[in-house]
């Protein structure tokens, strides 16, 4: 079904109002961009504590799936996307039928479910040429005995349901292998190959419902634990043959299921014993995401405003880097001391130091691995960048900025 969008929603006297599926941190960013171009925000999340719910017009605080909420949400709303990629397609479906909703239903439930996303990103490999990592789906008994050996050792991965690493069981051998989809209580899965990674990196585009595309710059992500530590921002961060073919791979897989909105994709550097190693595509999120955070203060137009550019209609700039950017993930470990006591973090000496951007999220309890905030340091040269990036990491007690 092709998306047909009634007319942009142009800022006026009257204010149009933009809504969310999901309050979280960027929802909450998401939120401040759409009001700083003088629409209205409504934020469907159940929790009253919501990060976009506090600071959003309207907070419908039922699940993705009340009927009455989602009533609610459409009968305030002029357009709606979403910040979470697992609201229920027939939720967002249910809405489309009243108003416009970017991303699609149909393109949200390809990235809900990795069988779903790899069969579409080897459909587009045919033109794009980057592949995913060898993989098996498992979803019955035959298809994990009939698991080719040479995938082993592998990561086996819930289809759905995943985030942060959760989801995830590295295993060795068969037995292993069984055992860990047992403990997953047989749900469908997949089997990827686990692959000798020589960096991570990803690309963020955001496409119109007129087709249009823009394309920030790809950036060179660190993950620690599973989670995303630092994205390192600047040209230079990866050989431009990489930089190229995955910005392609990422406007063709958007291209292919005529997405409407800001769209992820996630890639790795694989070593092959070639010189730079080869690229193949790990996954999507059909939404801003926290690799892109840098946007906000190296760019003259953030990703979240693009959200806001593509749900309404409006037309969407190419973006310009202005400043190299580094982004530290600011974790609840940070407010943590070594014995797990709670500690506020050294917030004057960062902030004395040039080109830092803090983000806090108001969120009420810090737990390990819970995303806090991020931290963007800006500068006029990437050694600058680095020295500054580096200092901040030392002031929070974070691990080195380069890898
Ligand atoms: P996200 O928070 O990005 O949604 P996720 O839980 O959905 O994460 P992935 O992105 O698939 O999961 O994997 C998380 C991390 O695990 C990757 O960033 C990478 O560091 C590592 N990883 C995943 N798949 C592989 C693989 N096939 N080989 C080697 N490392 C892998
Ligand atoms: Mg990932």
């Amino acid at each position: 079904m092709n998306p047909v969008f009634p007319g942009a929603l142009l800022p006026k006297s009257q204010p149009a109002t933009l809504g969310v599926m999901g309050g979280g941190q960027l929802g909450r960013m998401f939120v401040h961009a759409a009001q700083r171009m003088g629409y209205n925000t409504a934020v469907l999340d159940a929790d009253p504590q919501s990060p976009a719910g506090r600071v959003s017009h309207h907070h419908i605080q039922t699940d993705y799936t009340d009927e009455a909420g989602l009533q609610q949400l459409a009968s305030v709303c002029d357009a709606v996307t979403t910040e979470f990629e697992n609201v229920p397609a027939a939720s967002l479906n249910a809405l489309a039928s009243t108003l416009p909703v970017s991303p699609s239903a149909a393109c949200v439930a390809i990235a809900q479910n990795r069988i779903e996303e790899k069969a579409h990103f080897t459909a587009c490999a045919a033109v794009s040429g980057v592949s995913v990592a060898p993989y098996a789906v498992i979803q019955t008994l035959a298809q994990l005995q009939a698991v080719p050996a040479n995938l082993l050792p592998g990561i086996l991965k819930t289809a759905r349901m995943g985030y942060d690493g959760k989801g995830q069981v590295r295993v060795k051998n068969a037995a292993e292998l069984a055992a860990a989809w047992a403990d997953l209580r047989g749900v469908p899965c997949v089997l990827e190959k686990r692959m000798p990674l020589r960096a991570e990196c990803s690309v963020i585009v955001a496409r119109g419902w007129d087709g249009s595309v823009v394309s920030f710059a790809l950036q060179r992500n660190v993950h620690v634990d599973g989670i995303l530590a630092v994205t390192h921002a600047y040209q230079s961060n990866m050989p431009v043959a990489h930089v190229n073919r995955a910005q392609a791979a990422t406007e063709s897989i958007a291209k292919h299921i005529n997405y409407v909105g800001v769209l992820c994709v996630e890639f790795f550097i694989v070593d092959d014993g070639s010189k730079h190693g080869s690229l193949i595509v790990n996954e999507m999120a059909p939404r801003p995401h926290n690799s892109g955070h840098y946007t906000m203060d190296a760019c003259d137009v953030s990703q979240f405003d693009l959200q806001v550019h593509a749900m309404a209609g409006l037309p969407l700039p190419q973006p310009r880097q202005h400043s190299p950017a580094i982004m530290l993930n600011l974790l609840g470990d940070v407010w943590l001391d070594a014995h797990g006591k709670s500690r506020t973090p050294d917030w004057a000496a960062v902030l004395a130091l040039p080109g830092t951007h803090l983000h806090l999220y108001g969120k009420q309890g810090a737990r390990p691995g819970r995303k806090m905030g991020h931290l963007t340091i800006t500068g006029a040269d990437v050694e600058g960048v680095k020295a500054v990036a580096q200092q901040a990491a030392d002031v929070l007690g974070l691990p080195g900025v380069d890898d």
